[in-house]
């Protein structure tokens, strides 16, 4: 029996999400404070089903483009970062890193359980999100993979396979 094996691609324009964030790195640096039009493409791996497709790519568009339009037009902050303490109350988010500190409206916030906003968590955490709204209406992709490109030529991939899959 040959080896075959199909997965579909989706990577609109619509997808583009615009963010502000910062990362710290190396321990004790702490970017300042930019943006980014972050670029999303996703692809799901497993059967082809009885229409011999892998999944609707219309249906894979849609689920996708709900979760960047959340984050479109938001600050992105990282919840697990132990660097930057974040206290969030009803109207504002106030960050700090050593003697830095940022307040935003809490409503232009996006607050991520992630320990860093780098494109390679951004992208694993954008993944778990869809992977948990696709299998919700019972499509349970065996592989799937989210491409967060963060600046033309950069990007970042995050590679999930079920652990049922084979
Ligand atoms: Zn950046």
């Amino acid at each position: 029996m040959p080896n075959e094996r199909f997965h579909v691609r989706v990577a609109k324009e619509s997808f583009i999400f615009s963010c502000g964030h910062f990362i710290t790195l190396d321990g004790n640096q702490c970017e300042r404070l930019h943006g980014h039009n972050y670029r999303v493409g996703v692809e799901v791996e497993g059967p082809l089903d009885e229409n011999h497709y892998v999944f609707d790519f219309l249906a894979l568009r849609d689920r996708t483009l709900a979760i960047t339009t959340e984050l479109d037009h938001h600050m992105l902050i990282a919840m697990r970062n132990p660097l930057i303490p974040v206290v969030v109350t009803a109207k504002s988010v106030r960050v700090n890193f050593g003697d830095k500190e940022w307040i935003f409206p809490r409503g232009d916030c996006v607050l991520l359980e992630i320990e860093n906003t780098t494109a390679e968590l951004l992208a694993k955490w954008i993944a778990h999100r869809l992977i948990d709204d696709l299998r919700s209406r019972h499509f349970s992709p065996q592989i799937l993979r989210l491409e967060v490109e963060e600046n033309i030529g950069q990007s970042a991939v995050f590679h999930w396979t079920a652990t049922d899959a084979f």
